[in-house]
């Protein structure tokens, strides 16, 4: 057995991050910068008010209530007709420019306005300033406003329209092939025969590469039969930036991800000392393409059972996509939490990944706690986990305990 550590690493300095294409920002959330984003415009464009009110000469209200003459009315996208001159305030809405001659806003909360007189009486004073939203308040001409690594979340493709930048340089968003190999496997609704089960981890895989930010590509159930694995894969290595698999990658006569990476892929079988998740077979597949005659695409090959194909992903091939799309870190950092209960275990070599529920907790820790049951083939009991609890060798962890935990998805919010 080799340890999960060295097994990453083979498999992270394996892949490279992908070259970087330009896409439209609509297409780019989530991905990651592959270039500095210098602003040509400011934000905002022009002083503006921040509030619905009335646009006013500071010290014309510095004793109130004043009572001035409203001379114009300015609505966002409109633009001022007159300035502000001593007794006299412009009606302004929310964004729109401010007149010349007014230096701040008083807010319509505090004014009472007589239309027909023209007039405004004004229950409050401001300072200077007060209300404006100067030219550049948020932006400069020249700002470095993301940096080549950072994370297009949706706010930042937000700024990025804002500064009229509507297409960027990103590391792409990769499409990974998923499948699954098993004769055992129905996926078409009919009743079950003796030996059959439904298959199940090519959807859940799909949903997990989904989630990792890639595109997931669908290439079914593939039987135990080597001919068929070659063509699918070879087949989804021309289309696709990455393959994962499951089954087929442990001990059995029927292992035929594994006697075939062995064959095609310059493979790598491991068995890690971890559970569940043991056995893992990593492959680079050649693959190409007349822009790129050394192309490689990896072949993640998780094990079979639902659970362990669910950890497999999670510690092998999310960090691999991670670093392949650009994003650091590529493994998820471990956090401390309280065990609300036992996290037991027996003494085998390995370093166990207990699927737990992890809460908020009004103390300001992570709480968690097992699901209950921790079987490889469980998967409806794992299904609700958020995270997994790393239970080095040895005992577990007794209640109370502080353990490590991976968060997989959302902390659960205390009830
Ligand atoms: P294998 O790794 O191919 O030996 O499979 C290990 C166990 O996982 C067996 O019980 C399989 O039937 C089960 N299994 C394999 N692939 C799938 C799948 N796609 N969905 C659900 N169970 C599976
Ligand atoms: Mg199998």
């Amino acid at each position: 057995m080799i340890e999960l550590a060295s097994a990453q690493e083979k498999v992270l300095l394996a892949v490279q991050q992908a070259s970087p294409v330009v896409l439209p920002i609509q297409e780019a959330y989530g991905l990651v910068l592959a270039e500095n984003i210098v602003s040509r415009e400011e934000v905002p464009h022009f002083a503006n008010s921040a509030v619905d009110g009335f646009a006013v000469r500071a010290q014309d209200v510095a004793n109130t209530p004043a009572t001035l003459r409203v001379v114009d009315e300015i609505a966002a996208g409109g633009i001022p007709n007159v300035a502000v001159g001593p007794g006299e305030a412009s009606r302004i809405m929310t964004g729109a420019p401010m007149p010349n001659g007014a230096d701040a806003v008083v807010m319509v909360e505090d004014s009472t306005e007589d239309t027909t007189r023209h007039e405004v009486v004004l229950h409050a004073s401001v300072q200077t300033g007060q209300a404006v939203r100067p030219r550049g308040d948020d932006v400069h001409i020249g700002d470095v406003v993301f940096r080549v690594g950072d994370v297009l979340h949706p706010a930042a493709v937000g700024v990025l329209a804002s500064i009229n930048v509507y297409r960027v340089s990103v590391t792409p968003r990769l499409r990974v092939a998923v499948l699954s190999t098993g004769d055992e496997l129905v996926d078409d609704g009919t009743p079950l025969a003796l030996g059959q089960i439904r298959e199940s981890n090519r959807t859940m895989l799909m949903g997990l590469v989904t989630q990792a930010g890639c595109e997931a590509v669908d290439y079914g159930i593939v039987r135990d039969n080597e001919q068929a694995l070659e063509e699918t894969l070879r087949t989804a290595a021309s289309e696709c930036d990455a393959i994962v698999t499951s089954g087929g990658v442990s001990m059995g006569a029927y292992d035929v991800v594994k006697a075939l990476l062995g064959r095609i892929a310059h493979m790598t079988w491991m068995q890690i000392a971890i559970k569940p998740a043991k056995p893992f077979a990593f492959g680079m597949l050649d693959a190409p393409r007349e822009s790129a005659p050394n192309r490689q695409v990896p072949i993640f090959g998780l094990p079979g059972n639902p659970v362990s194909s669910l950890v497999s992903f999670e510690l092998l091939a999310r960090p691999a996509l991670r670093k392949m799309m650009g994003k650091t870190p590529a493994l998820r950092a471990p956090l401390l939490a309280v065990a609300d209960s036992s996290l037991p275990r027996k003494t085998d070599g390995k370093v166990h990944f207990q699927r737990v529920v992890a809460k908020s907790h009004s103390d300001g820790h992570i709480h968690v706690a097992p699901v209950s049951q921790q079987g490889s083939h469980q998967l409806a009991a794992s299904a609700l986990a958020n995270a997994v609890a790393v239970l080095p060798d040895g005992n577990g962890v007794a209640a109370g305990g502080e353990v490590r935990v991976l968060l997989l998805s959302d902390l659960v919010e205390e009830a």
